[in-house]
């Protein structure tokens, strides 16, 4: 039997779930069909819009403190040119609603300055609730906490870095044990799981052993390390479910703010961040088809706007098509495999749509290692209406539009600017995909 929707989304990252929703709020039947996990899991759970300008010139620039104003100065081959500065404004609007209180940001347009693991600090327009008290242009003293098995997290490194980069209050770190009986390479989704069910943990006193609740427990140790300072960062663990709740026990044993500092993969607040969006697209009546790659489409066949009319999904070597009358292709840049390179070239595998690129190698690096490579911004190219361009400058189909990392023009990592270019081409694609068919 024909499986048929109004709107076909393919891709389950940022891009891929917003256009979801905005197609099911303009009324229109949507599936969306994804393959595998989306980079959420891996990004930061930062929502950053634009954080520094791109800079073609290899000369380093500042932080953006407004990433609005600096929009309409954009090259106009960058997505933000094609869905303008309310198309920006509106799909923050939508992720505001989605997330509720769970993220901050939405009370200014100007970036927050956040710390992440690193010690570097991220000019970003939203950030998870977890994440407020440790936002680098609040004077309060700070103590990072890493624990011995978390390696990526280097707290005493970390509060250096905040310290050199001039942040204006004192920061120290210290690394301890988890309090308990974990195992050495125990993942950080154990600890935070430790935390969410506040289990009783086992530490060990001088010359004997008590059980503790684990919030109780981690507080306990904490204590010792504080000189006075008003607030406390913990690497982003504090919970996979219930981190507010985490947080505050935390706060309330220490006497001190409690802060998560966005970590790298695996990332639980781009994990948190992926619940609540699933949870919004399925509130919503998105269908989710997830697990296999769709590998194929069926179209009319014309050439240069042409249309098509199903999708193909692999599954158990089994070719299954699924129809509608729009679709919106989501499935990531070259990280999320939307966009394929090899020697031979740079594709998007799927509708085999154009990838402007140059056919001389050489030309996709800059000399310098991290200079302004041209392959970051390798993506497909589309009209106003993001339908995807082919080599002649005409929509590859009629009914197809691209949202986030397949877009090309942009280089997310440099400029940061990856989920908010997901959001906004992502909102703009789906509704305009639903206004074809509800209209
Ligand atoms: C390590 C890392 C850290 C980052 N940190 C940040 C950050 O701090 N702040 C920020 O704003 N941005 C960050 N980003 C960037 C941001 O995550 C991405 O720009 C953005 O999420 C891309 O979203 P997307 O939906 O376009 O693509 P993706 O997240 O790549 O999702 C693509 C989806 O398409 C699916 N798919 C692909 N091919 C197929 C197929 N053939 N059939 C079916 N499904 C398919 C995939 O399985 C996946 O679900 C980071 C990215 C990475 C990799």
């Amino acid at each position: 039997m024909a499986i048929e929707d109004d709107v076909v989304v393919v891709g389950g990252g940022i891009a891929g779930m917003t256009a979801a929703l905005a197609v099911a709020r303009e009324g229109a039947d949507v599936r969306l069909l994804s393959h595998k996990d989306s980079t959420l899991r891996s990004a930061s759970g930062l929502v950053d819009v634009l954080g520094y300008p791109p800079d073609e010139t290899g000369e380093s620039s500042g932080p953006l403190a407004d990433p609005f104003e600096a929009i309409p100065e954009l090259p106009d081959s960058h997505p933000y040119r094609t869905v303008g500065v309310e198309g920006v404004r509106d799909a923050l609007g939508l992720f505001d609603e989605v997330v509720g209180d769970r993220y901050r940001g939405g009370h200014t347009d100007r970036n927050a300055l956040v710390p992440t693991h690193g010690g570097s600090i991220k000019p970003t327009a939203r950030y998870p609730a977890t994440a407020a008290a440790g936002l680098a242009s609040d004077d309060r003293n700070a103590l990072l906490v890493g624990f011995e098995t978390v390696t990526d997290f280097d707290a005493p490194l970390a509060a250096d870095h905040l310290v050199s980069a001039g942040v204006p209050f004192a920061a120290r770190g210290a690394t301890i044990s988890f309090p308990g009986d974990f195992r050495v390479d125990a993942k950080i989704t154990r600890f935070a799981d430790a935390l969410d069910a506040d289990e009783r943990v086992t530490v060990q006193g001088d010359g004997y052993a008590t059980e503790l609740p684990a919030r109780e427990a981690l507080a306990e140790a904490v204590k010792p390390h504080l000189r006075g300072e008003e607030r406390v960062g913990f690497p982003a663990l504090l919970g996979q479910h219930d981190t507010e709740a985490v947080r505050e026990s935390l706060e309330a044993e220490l006497g001190a703010a409690v802060f998560e500092v966005p970590m790298g993969p695996p990332s639980l607040p781009g994990m948190r961040l992926e619940g609540a969006l699933v949870a919004a697209c399925r509130e919503a009546g998105v269908r989710f088809t997830t697990g296999n790659p769709v590998v194929d489409y069926e179209s009319d066949g014309t050439a240069g706007g042409g249309e098509i009319g199903a999708v193909r999904v692999e599954r158990n070597g089994a070719s299954i098509p699924f129809h509608a009358d729009q679709f919106v292709l989501a499935t990531g840049g070259l990280v999320g495999k939307g966009i394929d390179s090899d020697r031979e070239g740079v594709a998007e595998p799927i509708f085999d749509c154009h990838v402007p690129h140059s056919s001389d190698r050489y030309d996709w690096f800059a000399d310098d290692a991290f200079g302004d490579h041209p392959f970051a911004r390798f993506g497909v190219a589309t009209d106003d209406d993001l339908r995807p361009l082919d080599q002649k400058g005409e929509p590859e189909f009629s009914n197809l539009r691209a949202a986030g990392a397949v877009l090309g023009g942009y280089d997310f990592a440099a400029e940061k600017s990856g989920s908010g270019v997901s959001l906004a081409t992502g909102r703009a694609a789906g509704r305009g995909a639903a206004l074809e068919v509800t209209r």
